[in-house]
């Protein structure tokens, strides 16, 4: 086995609606997809998160480095291209770019198997995994919390048992979202906020005791993710348990948060913290301190894919006959081609996803997808 080509699949969707969270605004969708071609004609599918053409261009800086290797050597390459950047590259698109071209190595070794990724991590503990969904955002020109409240109805009529809402942009009307989306969705569907940031610990830690009241599972990045000081005074000063991760990367970004005691609920990103290579140390060292571990999720099927494969192979901790199970991010937002770049889709059926058992990470590219989306094409 070697690796012969590398590329990249630069995607994109103009939005009619553009919409914001507390640090970003979006009027588009866009996302990268890595493609890893080997001699023997196999090909390995990764994702990045995070902005496409950057990502896009250090995958390419990284591919001098893996032409001619043996892909099935995830570990061995992992650290090689990890090095390479490393001086000035410990986190961030560095790890992105590589996180993407770990995820294709482990679909090639899947494939050339003939095993699912969670299979060659240890094993799967389970086929399908129960769905949560990712959605009100603000978006321009509509009433935000008649908005937010409307669309998490529907989830739950869609079979959704959980939903997360987009807070951090100003705590009355904050707080006014997350009264009207649980008087919306009832007192049974779990219901968790995500500030992606924006808040000081002050405004987070009176947001959380005001909106402990409406049973909220988890309080996702109160505030800015380098601060973790911060983030200890905000699990500190609050009872709504504090979730973080989709910003750190490698098991060193982890483990310092884990370290510093930073959050209850880590969401390591497959596509952001270093691949399956990475994900699995960050999961022994959150296991380390019994911290619940529940990936983040933002990208296309591609994405999704890894993440189920990863899900698939996390060890119930503790063991029991009814373990805590882990939920799948399914984002809910506007994205044509999220489904579209596979051959088959990954979507929730009575709120659960069913784990793809084929090779690799199970799914197909559908190149079409590819084409009619990619970015400049329209
Ligand atoms: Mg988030």
């Amino acid at each position: 086995m070697k690796i012969t080509a590398i590329r990249t699949h630069l995607l994109e969707h103009r939005l009619e609606v553009p919409f914001e969270s507390a640090s970003m605004r979006f009027d588009r969708r866009a996302h990268v997809l890595v493609e890893v071609e080997c001699a023997d004609g196999t090909l390995g599918w990764g994702e990045c998160l995070g902005p496409a053409r950057p990502n896009a261009a250090v995958v390419q800086a990284y591919a001098p480095w893996l032409i001619g290797q043996n892909p099935l050597e995830t570990e061995r390459l992992w650290a090689t291209l990890y090095n390479a950047l490393r001086d000035q590259g410990q986190r961030g698109l560095t790890v992105t770019a590589l996180s993407g071209l770990d995820m294709a190595l482990w679909d090639i070794k899947g494939k050339h198997l003939g095993q699912p990724v969670s299979v060659l991590l240890g094993g799967r503990w389970r086929a399908e995994v129960r769905a949560y969904a990712t959605g009100s955002f603000k978006r321009d020109g509509v009433d935000r919390v008649a908005d937010n409240a409307a669309e998490m109805a529907q989830r739950r009529a869609e079979g959704f048992h959980a939903c997360k809402v987009k807070i951090g942009f100003g705590l009355a009307e904050d707080l006014a979202v997350i009264r009207e989306v649980r008087a919306a969705i009832g007192p049974e569907m779990r219901l968790m906020i995500d500030a992606n940031h924006g808040y000081t610990v002050t405004e987070a830690v009176r947001l959380g005791r005001a909106a402990a009241d409406y049973d909220i599972d988890w309080f996702e990045e109160p505030v800015p993710p380098e601060q973790l000081a911060a983030y200890q005074a905000v699990r500190a000063g609050q009872p709504i348990p504090v979730a973080g991760g989709e910003t750190w990367h490698s098991r060193w970004g982890h483990g310092a948060a884990l370290t510093a005691g930073a959050v209850d609920i880590l969401q390591p990103d497959l596509a952001g913290c270093g691949g399956f290579s990475e994900a699995m140390k960050i999961a022994t060292l959150a296991s380390m301190q019994g911290v619940r571990v529940v990936p983040h999720v933002w990208g296309t099927g591609v994405h999704i894919a890894a993440a189920l494969q990863f899900m698939a192979a996390m060890v119930p901790d503790p063991v029991r006959a009814a373990p805590v199970e882990p939920i799948l991010e399914f984002d809910c937002t506007h994205n044509p081609f999220r489904q579209a770049v596979l051959t088959q889709p990954l979507l929730p059926v009575a709120g659960m996803v069913a784990i793809p058992s084929g090779p690799g990470l199970g799914v197909e590219v559908n190149r079409a997808a590819l084409a009619e989306y990619a970015m400049g094409a329209a």
